[in-house]
């Protein structure tokens, strides 16, 4: 043990709670219900039972191993399967997103052999071209689905704004809805879940857009950093700073912004360029690439600029931060999705869980 406190993510259960409860007020009215999504936070039981607090009764994750970590809320996996784990999916979830037959061909076969009834949300691809059937091959692939015992095709989704950035609107998230009433009239499915995507659908949410019909979005990061996705912009009411990321300044010297020598490549094989703005006082932080992604970081104190990064070291240029800065100084970082990521599943930072932060002693 090294005793380690930083770099460290702090994250607000209470703050977590509040974005989630106003989430679901806002979606409630348009007959709209939220599983909350886990996975930038690496599922953390914490984060799960703050969701959980405040109303949501379904938990979605990517990984398998986030799903086992969570409460005994209702669970959905979010990626598609792997067929070869079909047992551990039917163990540890109740809803998967599917969109091959083979795979639900294992899933049937798993939850036959663990008496469960496993229910399926089909992805339907209504144009970002990542997981999804065509709309034009669901009815067909829900005729040859519908002889699989043990599961049940309980619900269509769609994802956007993902793989190619297609945004949602009433004519892509229509595609849906008239699917599930095609596979009503059929008397094949009565979909219990239609699922109008991720944070990117809330946009439309309060333009009151989102088409009759569609009765689940998917929310990640609008409850975790309190924004939508499409541009990126902060939600009325709800908290962008419930998770924060702290580090320690290691140097703090005053050093020209020009660097003696001749130029070659950094760290990373590109070839830095430099304005001469004079001497600056730039503080290191103990803080890289290994940590997070420093792209993604956004200075909380002011007059805090972020320079660069290596794999351990954060340049940070702090001459216009109002106070003296030491070394030992702790400095505090707002994050892009991204960065939280990479923070998130990094094993050097330390995960600090504040569920009352009037309480919090360190
Ligand atoms: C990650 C994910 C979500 C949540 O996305 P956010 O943008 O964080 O709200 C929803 N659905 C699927 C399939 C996902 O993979």
């Amino acid at each position: 043990m090294v005793g380690n406190m930083y770099p460290r993510l702090r994250i607000d259960l209470a703050k977590i709670r509040h974005n989630a409860q106003t989430l679901r007020e806002l979606a409630r009215p348009w007959g709209i219900d939220i599983w909350g999504v886990t996975k930038v936070l690496c599922g953390a039981v914490q984060v799960g039972e703050a969701m959980m607090a405040a109303g949501i009764a379904t938990l979605a994750d990517s990984r398998l191993e986030n799903l086992a970590r969570l409460p005994t809320a209702e669970r959905a996996l979010l990626r598609l399967p792997d067929p070869r784990q079909a047992e551990a999916v039917v163990r540890l979830a109740h809803w998967s997103l599917n969109s091959e037959l083979v795979t639900l061909e294992a899933l049937s076969q798993a939850a036959l052999a663990a008496g469960k009834r496993h229910r399926v949300l089909l992805m339907v691809d209504v144009g970002d071209l990542r997981e999804g059937l065509w709309p034009d091959e669901v009815i067909p692939f829900v005729r040859q689905a519908l002889h699989l015992p043990g599961i049940e095709i309980a619900g269509l989704g769609t994802n956007l704004t993902c793989f190619s950035g297609v945004l949602p609107d009433p004519t892509n998230l229509g595609v849906l809805v008239q699917l599930a009433a095609e596979l009503k009239r059929l008397s094949l499915v009565e979909c219990q879940v239609i699922s109008g995507g991720n944070s990117s659908s809330l946009e439309l949410l309060q333009q009151g857009k989102i088409p009759k019909g569609i009765n689940n979005l998917r929310l990640g990061e609008a409850i975790i950093l309190g924004r939508e996705t499409i541009a990126r912009r902060p939600l009325p009411g709800l908290f962008t700073d419930a998770v924060t990321l702290q580090a320690v300044a290691i140097e703090v010297i005053e050093k020209p912004t020009l660097p003696t020598g001749s130029i070659g490549q950094d760290a990373f094989g590109q070839r830095p360029a430099f304005t001469d703005l004079g001497v600056r006082r730039r503080a290191i932080l103990a803080l890289g690439r290994q940590d997070v992604h420093p792209e993604g970081l956004l200075p909380l104190e002011p007059g805090v600029r972020v320079l660069g990064a290596s794999s351990d070291h954060l340049l940070l240029d702090t001459s216009d931060y109002p106070e003296g800065v030491k070394v030992g100084q702790v400095f505090s970082f707002g994050l892009t999705y991204g960065a939280l990521l990479a923070a998130s599943t990094s094993p050097y930072v330390v995960k600090q869980f504040i569920s009352h932060p009037e309480r919090e002693g360190t």
